[in-house]
């Protein structure tokens, strides 16, 4: 994941929560890609470090375990930018212009220049960051597939050049809920609609006292539609099944208000959000710890990287 710094719910439910189960049934690795981030904002570097160790805080508090999983930083790492280099050799630049973020995004993104060679070559050092790991899967959303099959045709090329040295990985898929920020949008922190983790209790009320809830819905006494209330998309992840049935009903009947509804959202996500609050105090009590943890992740990685490049090395006769 890119550093872009506090995680918010959305990348809670859409990805932590998914990595937290994956960490005890893989030989998991989890790395903050700083080097990606420069792709698109090497000319202000200034916040890079600092959203690294927010976001490294972050998936600590929401569950990654160091000692489970392997977590580091992509540029203590030099061995993902060798692989990069030797891989950036057998790739055509014809695989990478037709990638279909590569386009879409330098459409897209006007604040920023994107026109730069290292953006280009950005999948390609997608491919050596998972190949040098011998990965079997990579946890991936629908629109990161194409990254994956170019990742996939370079460990194929590279094998029919020089031997089989790399594993085509293959995509983990899986099905997560997207929640709405407070205007209803899709959570981001861009649109500055997003609750952070590292947010204060009472400033998660208020988001949610202000979050947008059926537009219908516009006096206590009209009914409501838990179908078109983003509201209702959080009580789907936070408030157990009985529960929510009851406010379903509620809703529809006009026999609770959204302030009382809020209520008991705000009561069941603080009891979830317990744990997170829990470790993210005890980690900002010893913040040396995080330190220890990048270092000892680092090690891990390189174990297997340096293997990997030894054989990378050997194959290609250099
Ligand atoms: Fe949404 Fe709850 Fe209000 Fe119904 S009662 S409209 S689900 S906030």
């Amino acid at each position: 994941m890119q550093p872009s710094g506090r995680m918010h719910l959305g990348n809670l439910i859409g990805a932590l929560d998914n990595w937290k189960k994956l960490q005890d049934q893989y030989e998991s690795f989890f790395f903050i890609a700083d080097w990606h981030a420069l792709t698109s904002m090497s000319t202000d570097t200034s916040m890079i470090r600092e959203n690294t160790r927010d976001m490294l805080i972050d998936w600590l508090s929401a569950g990654l375990d160091p000692e489970k999983s392997i977590i580091f930083i992509q540029s203590r790492m030099p061995e993902h930018a060798e692989l990069h280099l030797l891989l950036s050799m057998i790739t055509p630049v014809s695989w990478l212009e037709r990638v279909p973020t590569y386009k879409e995004k330098q459409q897209e993104v006007k604040d920023r220049d994107l026109s730069n060679y290292g953006f280009l070559g950005y999948p390609v050092l997608q491919s050596a960051d998972i190949l040098i790991y011998k990965s079997d899967f990579v946890p991936v959303g629908i629109d990161q597939l194409p990254h994956l099959e170019l990742t996939r045709e370079i460990a194929r090329r590279f094998n029919h050049l020089y031997g089989d040295v790399f594993i085509e990985p293959e995509a983990l898929l899986t099905e997560v809920p997207k929640l709405p920020g407070t205007d209803g949008r899709k959570m981001s922190k861009s649109y500055e609609n997003a609750i952070y983790l590292s947010d204060a209790p009472d400033v998660i009320e208020q988001k949610f006292k202000t979050m947008v809830t059926d537009p219908a819905r516009v006096k206590r006494t009209d009914a409501g539609n838990p179908e078109v209330c983003p509201v209702f998309v959080f009580h789907r992840v936070y408030t157990p099944e009985i529960e929510r049935n009851g406010i379903d009903s509620d809703c529809r009947t006009a026999s609770i208000g959204c302030i009382d509804c809020k209520r008991i959202l705000f009561r069941n996500i603080m009891g979830a959000l317990e744990p997170v609050f829990v470790k993210r105090k005890e980690l900002l009590s010893h913040p040396g710890s995080i330190d220890e943890i990048i270092d000892s992740g680092v090690l891990k990685a390189r174990d297997v990287a340096s293997r990997t490049m030894f054989e990378v090395r050997e194959a290609m006769k250099i």
